[in-house]
């Protein structure tokens, strides 16, 4: 039986399409192993960034070592890179076996059985333009009380320094009917927090038009898509979810109808992750944003009209060609008029085939690095605030398993998204799954720690079955790695 490993780089999509590679390998009969032992190893690569393609970059020198020990070793490129670079993966680092693009999935353990008979090196990289196919939630959940669930893939915009139009194509859609039977599916099996995830999560319509208009959108509006009508029909139809999140949003598609679902239904957590890259309108402009400063801020106000306690974070881009200092100041003036309570920050670097690589990238490196750290000081001020603010206030937190960081905590979500440790965890992990209330008496700098309520404790029984110790994961206390920068 051969074994396996996937090791991914980038983005919660990227680890999305590793899952589901794990799940067609072992619907073939193969077995997760460590990476060692296996027979067949998998980067699922990114190329949003440079940094996560040097690395892919060192892991195949590595693996090519190995080979040369073990020439039935087969190394498979996955994911972005994959797509975007092709054939010319096998030119450059000719240990590789198979290139595999996003859209191929499902044909891994084909090809790799072929390549086992003695087929040269393959490249598979097709959109599936005609007959979208979108893999499933794996089998093996239950473990989890969280999942994530894909709306669409591709993405119509053209933001000036992205590849994901080039490595995902342009946009498509599961039908709302098939996203609430999976979602459905999976609560059944336990989960309760689904998070949807798309490209430009927000600009989704059903395929087959089967969505009622959701109250308060404008057919007029181009801005305006079908995802409040998701949202709402998957409210109505799965009762038995307890929380709905989704990313990356784009901001023009925070439209009216979006921000009326953040106000009416009960599962929409009070937290948003909003991409706005730059807070200046120069740099806006020659991103291809589609929206101004101004726009993003008054969206902003509009959602927190509707949701006061919502807090927002956000991915932002610093050094895109021509950014001046004052460029970048209004970037600073925009993350303190927010308030953002999280930002996934990045120096620019040039990308292939993006229409930027025309630009000279003229911003020079130190001066990223400069620009970058400024952002994380003001960034990290404001968590750090935002999370002393929290200090004596009972929050509604989903219990997701025990703490990887201090043992003798369980560890959960806050409906705003905050990471909340769980005192007395023997006690807490019989609730896993369930949304219990936490006084918070302690802030770090990146989560919480809380203590049940006197009366969820009356609700709580004493220890935890054994069961469920051997079954639940290790969750660390850092936040989760943002969305890949995209929307
Ligand atoms: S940054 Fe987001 S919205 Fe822009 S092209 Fe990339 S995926 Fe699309």
């Amino acid at each position: 039986m051969p074994g396996f490993s996937v090791t991914t780089f980038g983005c919660q999509m990227n680890q999305h399409d590793s899952e589901r590679m794990e799940e067609v390998l072992r619907g073939g009969g193969a077995t997760a192993v460590a990476a060692d032992d296996a027979d067949v190893v998998i980067l699922n690569t990114c190329s949003v960034r440079e940094k996560a393609e040097q690395k892919l970059r060192s892991e195949v020198g590595r693996w090519a070592k190995v080979k040369r020990e073990r020439p039935d070793l087969l190394i498979v490129v996955a994911g972005c890179m994959a797509q975007q670079e092709g054939r010319s993966i096998l030119a450059e680092m000719p240990s590789v076996d198979l290139v595999l693009g996003p859209d191929n999935i499902a044909e891994l353990p084909g090809l790799l059985a072929e390549l086992r008979m003695g087929s040269p090196p393959l490249v598979r990289t097709e959109f599936d333009l005609d007959a979208p196919r979108f893999l499933t939630a794996p089998t093996t959940l239950g473990e989890r009380p969280t999942a994530f669930v894909t709306t669409m893939k591709g993405c119509n915009e053209r933001c000036t320094f992205c590849v994901v139009p080039n490595t995902r194509g342009p946009e498509r859609y599961r039908s709302s009917a098939e996203l609430i039977a999976e979602i459905a599916d999976l609560v059944s099996r336990g989960v309760r927090e689904v998070t949807l995830l798309g490209q430009t999560v927000n600009s989704y319509r059903d395929p087959r038009g089967a969505l009622p208009r959701a109250p308060e959108a404008d057919p007029g509006d181009p801005d305006e898509s079908e995802f409040a009508a998701l949202l709402r029909a998957i409210a109505a139809e799965v009762p038995g979810l307890v929380r709905l999140r989704y990313t990356s949003p784009h901001p023009r598609h925070l439209t009216p109808s979006l921000i009326a679902a953040h106000r009416d239904l009960a599962i929409m957590p009070h937290h948003v992750h909003l991409p706005v890259q730059s807070g200046s309108d120069r740099m806006l402009k020659r991103m291809l944003r589609r929206y101004r400063r101004d726009e993003f801020l008054a969206r902003v106000a509009s959602l927190r009209a509707a949701v006061p306690e919502a807090t927002i974070s956000t991915d932002i881009i610093v050094g895109f060609p021509g950014e001046t200092e004052a460029d970048f100041e209004e970037t600073l003036s925009l993350i303190e008029a927010v308030g953002f309570v999280g930002v996934f920050g990045f120096k620019y670097s040039v990308r292939p085939n993006t229409p930027a690589e025309r630009l000279p990238d003229d911003v020079p490196e130190a001066e990223k690095s400069r620009r970058l750290a400024r952002v994380f000081d003001v960034s990290e001020r404001l968590v750090r605030e935002h999370l002393a603010q929290q200090l004596g206030k009972t929050l509604r937190v989903l219990v997701e398993g025990p703490s990887k960081a201090r043992e003798e905590n369980a560890t959960g979500r806050s409906e705003r998204n905050e990471i909340v440790h769980i005192e007395d965890a023997a006690r807490v992990r019989s609730r896993v799954g369930e949304v219990v209330e936490v006084t918070v008496v302690e802030a770090y700098k990146h989560s919480l720690l809380g203590r049940m309520t006197e009366a969820e404790l009356a609700r709580t029984p004493e220890g935890m079955p054994t069961r469920m110790r051997r079954a639940l994961p290790l969750l660390g206390d850092k936040p989760s790695p943002g969305p890949r920068g995209e929307a």
